[in-house]
């Protein structure tokens, strides 16, 4: 399995008495290698930080976590840092590319990191552009595309270094029915062709329809969780 977390709890606050709020209480949770997990909920019920110390951004209070084989919760900042850039891969709502540089070098951000060679790099664009059909937009700046090709712009570059785990927040939140339909299809492909296991966040049912299965958490806890036999809806 890629990921197993064990009694993961996020208590904030705490500075004054009664102060506490547990954002995340007790949570399990077991991820296989290749799997499309989708995670829904309600505002305010530890969907964003179970996120954020699954990417290594927040450390939890208590509990463990354990993704590709290492023990995340022990680790020091050095060792998470690097941790994060060669396993991790990250989509956001908002996309987060960087307006300074070209599609294709937002897309080398994660490759020139990881201290790639200069063929491999070019070969690996190549390759993932074509999967997510930019190639013709390269070159262009992030604020000259639309918002679909932003996203999808930003999918590449969460995968061009072959992360053991994608982890997208609201990937499909800035984008019309049509762009995210067209990117939900190209993670499903991506998620088969190259095995990549991806956690994803929304609150959108449509978009969730698209993972194999879905956990709903509520006050921090996993309240319910569904398998999807045809994962793909066909609406
Ligand atoms: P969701 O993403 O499902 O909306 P969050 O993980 O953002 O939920 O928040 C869960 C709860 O924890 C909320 O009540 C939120 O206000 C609280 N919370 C989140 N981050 C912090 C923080 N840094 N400090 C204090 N409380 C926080
Ligand atoms: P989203 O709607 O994308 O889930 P949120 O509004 O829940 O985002 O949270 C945005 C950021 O603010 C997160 O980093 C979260 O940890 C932080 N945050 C949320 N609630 C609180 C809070 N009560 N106090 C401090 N930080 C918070």
């Amino acid at each position: 399995m890629i990921l197993e977390a064990k009694n993961l709890s996020k208590i904030y606050g705490g500075s004054s008495p009664g102060a506490f709020y547990k954002a995340l209480d007790q949570f399990n949770l077991t991820i296989n290698e290749g799997e499309f997990v989708g995670i829904m909920g309600p505002s305010g019920s530890g969907k964003s930080t179970l996120l954020q110390i699954l990417g290594t951004i927040e450390t939890p209070s208590s509990g463990e976590l354990v993704m590709d084989g290492e023990n995340v919760v022990a680790m020091k900042q050095t060792q998470l840092a690097d941790f994060r850039r060669e396993k991790l891969g990250f989509i956001f709502q908002d996309f987060q590319l960087l307006d300074s540089l070209s599609i294709k070098e937002n897309m080398l951000v994660p490759l020139v990191l990881n201290k790639k060679s200069n063929q491999e790099m070019e070969e690996r664009v190549k390759q993932v552009a074509a999967y997510l059909g930019i190639e013709a937009i390269l070159s262009q700046r992030p604020y000259e595309v639309s918002g679909g090709q932003k996203q999808r712009a930003a999918a590449a570059r969460a995968l061009i270094h072959q992360p053991s785990l994608v982890l997208a927040d609201e990937p499909t939140g800035n984008l019309d029915s049509k762009s995210a339909k067209a990117l939900m299809e190209l993670l499903v492909d991506l998620n088969h062709q190259e095995q990549t296991t991806i956690l994803m966040v929304t609150h959108d049912p449509v978009t969730a329809s698209y993972c194999d299965r879905i956990l709903f958490i509520q006050d921090g806890r996993l309240l319910n969780e569904i398998y999807q036999g045809d994962r793909r809806a066909d609406f």
